[in-house]
């Protein structure tokens, strides 16, 4: 008997003929994640494929009206919306909601093409920084890992997180849309085409950036001589063989790359906010590239310290 009564109340809360409108968006919901996780392409920002679903006619009817609805007709409503769901999941439509998915995930690498953006100030180079030969980097289509074998210029990323600095989360909003650069035009979460054909376009380089001023051109040749990102991946492949004993050759390396960067700015007077785009982020921010990070004591002296593990 109580058997049949608990079947009984599991089927009047199954059954859309009962929903008030709370249980069915929270049925909604439920169906929703299934649809995505099975019928959505994973390249796709869930945002945008639930921004897409919720404004499909068939959703908007049946939600706006699910009270008026006849009992008897909400299942059938139910079965409408779903088959709705299934097809705008299906077919994404070539269109930007502005969701700031892709903003989250990286900033964008720039072009040559990019450059006036610099030249005008409408991209400050406070908000800029070279990745140099041999770092690492991510693709923006697959997310594989790669080295790279040529500088690239980026825009910054809020610390922290992968979060362009234009990015405004609150808003929701590109604080620089209208001035915002290629890569960014061109990335279409619908349609990935576009962008690779962007990526075919030649990149920016520092050497664009500072044409004609030999002076910094100089500065970066000799950093790149002296203070190459292979030297710091040698130093700590060392520290790795000898198990953690060798570790006067990295912190030699952070110490001059350090003295390096403050010499610079002292001599020519450079901010030192546009260091990153000038000679890369420093070495004793990419300790964390190999597993480490940097103490200094209050005596002054650095020890390099293990990165706990991510739980
Ligand atoms: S520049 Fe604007 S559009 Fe491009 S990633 Fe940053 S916030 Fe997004």
């Amino acid at each position: 008997m109580s058997e049949c009564k608990e079947a009984s109340s599991a089927h009047s809360i199954a059954h859309p003929s009962l929903w008030d409108l709370d249980r069915f968006e929270q049925n909604w919901s439920i169906a929703l994640d299934t649809l995505m996780r099975e019928e959505a392409s994973s390249l796709i920002p869930s945002a945008r494929v639930r921004w897409q679903i919720e404004h499909c006619e068939a959703f908007l009817d049946v939600h706006s009206n699910w009270e008026s609805i006849a009992p008897d007709h909400r299942l059938e409503a139910w079965k409408r919306l779903l088959l709705a769901a299934e097809e705008a999941c299906r077919t994404i439509l070539p269109l930007c909601i502005r969701c700031g998915e892709c903003c989250r995930l990286a900033s964008p690498t720039l072009h040559l093409e990019d450059l006036p953006l610099l030249k005008t100030g409408k991209i400050p180079w406070e908000n800029l920084l070279a990745l140099r030969i041999g770092e690492p980097a991510r693709s923006p289509f697959d997310g594989k890992p790669f080295l790279l074998s040529e500088e690239r210029i980026k825009i910054a990323e809020k610390e922290g997180s992968r979060e362009c600095v234009f990015f405004n989360s609150e808003a929701n909003q590109c604080t620089i849309y209208s001035d915002r650069p290629l890569q960014c035009r061109a990335q279409g979460c619908w349609d990935p085409i576009p962008a690779r054909d962007a990526a075919e376009q030649p990149f920016l380089l520092r050497s664009h950036i500072f044409e004609g001023i030999d002076l910094l051109l100089q500065v970066i040749a000799e950093h790149e001589n002296r203070c190459s990102f292979q030297a710091l991946s040698e130093a700590f492949e060392t520290l790795g063989r000898s198990r953690g004993e060798n570790v006067e050759q990295v912190l030699a390396l952070l110490s001059y790359e350090d003295h390096f960067r403050r010499f610079v700015s002292e001599k020519f007077q450079i901010p030192p906010q546009y260091l990153d785009l000038l000679l890369g982020r420093s070495f004793t921010r990419m300790a964390p590239l190999f597993g480490f990070h940097v103490l200094e004591e209050p005596d002054g002296t650095r020890r390099l310290v293990p990165e706990a593990p991510e739980a």
